[in-house]
C-alpha cells in the first residue's frame, strides 16, 4: 500500500494552492492528492461536453474577486498564472437588474479595492496552472472518492467505498468539508460523518472544535442551467460579462446571476445561477428538481433578458447542456477558527473557503488558507 506524509483531500483553489505552496516552500514528505472529480477545479471547474468536444463551461464559480494587494505568498503563487494569461483580468463591464427588470448600477456596497479575474481558457484552468508548479513527485487521484478514514495507532487509513482503493499517510488535510460535515449523510445516504468516526469525540478536543463549529455551518445551494447560445454577435451593443440580480429581484425570480461564456469557437454559453427554494434534495427527489429547476429556469430567461435583445433572439435555438445542482455552492456562517487549521494531536488539518478570515467564502479565501496552512504545515515538519 502506499504510504505517505501527507495526503490532501480535495483539488479545489485551497487544496491546490496548499500543494504549489509546500513546492514553493520546499516541503521535502511525499505527498499525495486525492480527487472525486475527473480533474482538478472543485467549485471553480469547467463542465465539458461528452459530445462536443470545443464546448467548456464554467459551471460553478465564473471568475474570482482578488483583492489588490494580496499578502506576498499569495501574490508570489498567482504570478506564474497572470505571466502564463491563465488567470486574467475580466475587461468586460458587468451590470445589474432590479425587482423591476431595469437595469441598475452594481451594489456600491461591493470594493472597489478588487478586481475580477477569471482562468483562460476556463477556470478550472487556474488550478491546473496551480498543481503545474508542483514538482513531478505529486502523485495525484483523481476521480477518486475518499469515504473511508480511520486513525490507528499514529496514521491516517484512507479508502473508498469499496476499499478496493486505500492509501496510508502521517498527515491528512481536508480541502472540502464533505467527510467532517453532516450534510453528507443524507445525499450520500452514509449513516456516518467520517472524520468524526475516525476520531471519536473526546479524544482531541481542538478536532472537536472544529467538528462542532461545522456542525451548524450552512451553505448555500445553486441550480446552474447551462445553455450554448450558439453564434451571438458581442459587439451590437457590447454585452456585459454578468448580469447580476439585487436582493429583491433575486427574491421575484429566483436567480442570483445570469454569466456569458464566450467559447473558444465563436459560439457563447450562458450559465443561470439559480436559487434554492428550500426543498429536500436527496436521491429520491433530485432527478425531479433537477428537471422542475432547468424548465422553471428557461422560463424566467426571457423576462431576464428583456434589455438584450440579441440574446432574447438567441435563446429561440439555445441548446440546453442540463443543470449543475451546487449543493454547498459557498459557506454561509460558522467559519472554522483559523488557529484550528491545524489540530496536532491528530495530525489533520483543512482549508478551503469555509476557514475563517476576511475571505470567507470566496475563491481567494481559498487560496489564501490553502497556503497560510502550507506555512504552518512547513514549520511543523
Ligand atoms: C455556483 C458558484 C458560484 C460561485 N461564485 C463565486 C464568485 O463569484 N466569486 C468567488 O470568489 N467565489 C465564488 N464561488 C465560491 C468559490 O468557487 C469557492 O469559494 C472556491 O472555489 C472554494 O474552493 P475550495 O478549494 O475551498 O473548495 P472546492 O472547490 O469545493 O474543493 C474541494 C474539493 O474537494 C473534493 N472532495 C471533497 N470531498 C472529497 C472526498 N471525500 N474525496 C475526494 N475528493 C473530495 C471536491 O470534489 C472538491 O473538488 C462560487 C461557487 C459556486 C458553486
Amino acid at each position: 500500500m502506499n504510504h505517505y506524509d501527507l495526503v490532501v483531500i480535495g483539488a479545489g483553489l485551497g487544496g491546490c494552492s496548499l500543494v504549489a505552496s509546500l513546492e514553493k516552500l520546499g516541503y521535502q514528505g511525499r505527498v499525495a492528492l486525492v480527487e472525486a472529480g475527473r480533474g482538478p477545479g472543485g467549485r471553480t471547474a469547467s463542465r465539458r461536453s461528452r459530445t462536443d468536444p470545443r464546448w467548456c463551461i464554467n459551471h460553478g464559480a465564473p471568475a474570482i474577486k482578488l483583492s489588490e494587494s494580496l499578502p506576498s505568498a499569495v501574490d508570489g503563487l498567482l504570478e506564474p498564472l497572470r505571466n502564463a494569461g491563465t488567470l486574467q483580468p475580466v475587461v468586460n463591464h458587468e451590470v445589474a437588474i432590479d425587482a423591476n427588470g431595469q437595469v441598475v448600477a452594481i451594489d456600491p456596497a461591493s470594493p472597489s479595492t478588487s478586481q475580477w479575474w477569471t482562468g483562460r481558457p476556463v477556470m478550472a484552468s487556474v488550478c491546473e496552472g496551480l498543481l503545474g508548479q508542483s514538482s513531478n513527485k505529486l502523485e495525484s487521484h483523481f476521480g477518486t472518492r475518499v469515504r473511508w478514514l480511520k486513525r490507528p495507532a499514529d496514521h491516517w487509513m484512507l479508502s473508498d467505498q469499496s476499499e478496493g482503493w486505500q492509501l496510508k499517510a502521517k498527515r491528512l488535510v481536508l480541502s472540502g468539508n464533505l467527510l467532517a460535515h453532516p450534510r453528507s449523510l443524507a445525499m450520500l445516504q452514509w449513516n456516518d460523518v467520517p472524520l468524526r468516526t475516525a476520531v471519536p469525540k473526546g479524544v482531541d478536543p481542538e478536532l472537536d472544535a472544529v467538528l462542532t463549529t461545522l456542525e451548524a455551518s450552512a451553505s448555500t445551494v445553486r441550480w446552474n442551467l447551462m445553455l450554448d447560445l450558439g453564434d451571438v454577435n458581442l459587439q451590437t451593443p457590447a454585452l456585459p460579462w454578468q448580469i447580476g440580480l439585487n436582493p429583491d429581484a433575486q427574491k421575484r425570480w429566483g436567480v442570483e446571476r445570469i454569466v456569458l461564456h464566450r467559447q473558444t469557437d465563436a459560439r457563447l454559453g450562458l450559465v443561470v445561477h439559480g436559487l434554492h427554494n428550500g426543498a429536500t434534495i436527496d436521491p429520491s427527489t433530485q432527478p425531479v428538481l433537477l428537471e422542475s429547476e432547468e424548465k422553471r429556469l428557461e422560463a424566467v430567461l426571457p423576462e431576464l433578458l428583456l434589455h438584450w435583445p440579441a440574446l432574447r433572439k438567441a435563446l429561440k435555438s439555445a441548446r440546453s447542456m442540463g443543470v449543475m445542482r451546487w449543493g454547498a455552492a459557498q459557506p454561509l456562517n460558522h467559519p472554522v477558527p483559523s488557529h484550528l487549521q491545524w489540530c496536532h494531536q491528530s495530525a489533520v488539518g483543512f482549508c478551503g473557503d469555509w476557514i475563517e478570515g476576511p475571505h470567507f467564502g470566496t475563491g481567494e479565501g481559498a487560496i489564501r488558507s490553502g497556503v497560510a496552512l502550507a506555512e504552518r504545515l512547513t514549520a511543523d515538519s
